[in-house]
């Protein structure tokens, strides 16, 4: 069914740095894909966790997706910017008894939360996370290149978090609010995130949103086995010479570039991405090591 509509994908970078390999990999396979099917790319900025933006970051990320040709459809999303919504849909499912309030610290939470806030009745004074109820079912689905995921969230996660302690609204909770908000019927990212996959279909469901497909492309690991990211302190993609590393991308996405399109041009390389996009060689596949 969902095969049926125009295809709508989305990037959705947090601004805590500038573009490294790794984002740019996720960025240009999820292009790929959305330009390959003649759909719409658009561009949110995931800027709600306030203390690990980096100031100056969204507007480099956007001048980087551009110099490396990646455009996006319509106007850049940032989330800081709809607070209210996800506010508004907290409040609601706090009212319909489906959220409380959990006081337990990061160090005591094991793996899979206990439950031990779940009877709370009042809201506490000191600091206190939203939690929301999870039950016993098994939520599943088809990721187009990992295949089966099946969880049971309550015996494998537990109740989580819509806003942290610190009052930030968790990410699990916004991607799946401006996912629908900006009729997002494809999403591709990153490996890293297929865990957290079954509690946004949870909520979905919860809120009777439709649950858009999925495709986890692997992450770009280092020599050491780190995944590239701002932490591990990823250089920042080299924007002097975007064909070049457009060029290691599509090896790395093991598209099997024509070595002669090391020296085409930035649009000649992307145009043949596109006419030539396959992310069956991508199956499976977890991560790729730079
Ligand atoms: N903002 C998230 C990140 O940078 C990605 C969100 C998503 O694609 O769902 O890791
Ligand atoms: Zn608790």
């Amino acid at each position: 069914m969902l095969d049926k509509q125009p295809y709508r994908g989305r990037f959705a970078p947090s601004p805590t740095g500038s573009l490294h390999l790794g984002s740019l990999f996720t960025a240009l396979a999820g292009f790929l894909q959305a330009r390959s099917q003649q759909g719409q790319w658009l561009l949110r900025i995931d800027d709600l966790d306030t203390p690990r933006n980096v100031k100056g970051s969204a507007d480099n990320l956007l001048k980087t997706l551009e110099a490396f040709g990646l455009h996006w459809d319509g106007s850049v999303a940032y989330q800081s910017q709809t607070l209210d919504v996800y506010h508004d849909i907290l409040d609601k499912l706090t009212k319909d008894n489906q959220v409380y309030p959990c006081t337990c610290s990061r160090k005591t939470v094991a793996a899979i939360y206990s439950g031990a806030c779940r009877d709370k009745q009042t809201f506490p004074d000191s600091p206190y996370s939203h939690r929301l109820k999870t039950d016993n079912s098994v939520i599943s689905f088809h990721d187009e290149l990992q295949g089966l995921i099946s969880t049971n969230l309550a015996r494998q996660h537990g109740d989580f978090i819509l806003k942290r302690k610190d009052r930030i609204i968790a990410y699990q909770f916004a991607v799946v609010i401006d996912d629908d908000r900006q009729a997002i019927n494809h999403v591709v990212r990153g490996y890293d995130l297929l865990a957290l996959t079954p509690r946004q279909i949870y909520l979905q469901q919860l809120l009777g949103l439709v649950t858009p497909g999925y495709m986890h492309v692997p992450v770009i690991i280092d020599g050491q086995g780190y995944k590239l990211s701002k932490q591990t302190h990823a250089t920042a993609v080299d924007l002097e010479h975007p064909q070049k590393v457009i060029f290691e991308l599509l090896t790395l996405l093991k598209q099997n570039p024509p070595c002669e399109l090391q020296y085409a041009s930035l649009n000649e390389s992307l145009e043949w991405a596109i006419g030539h996009w396959n992310p069956e060689p991508l199956k499976n596949c977890r991560a790729i090591c730079r």
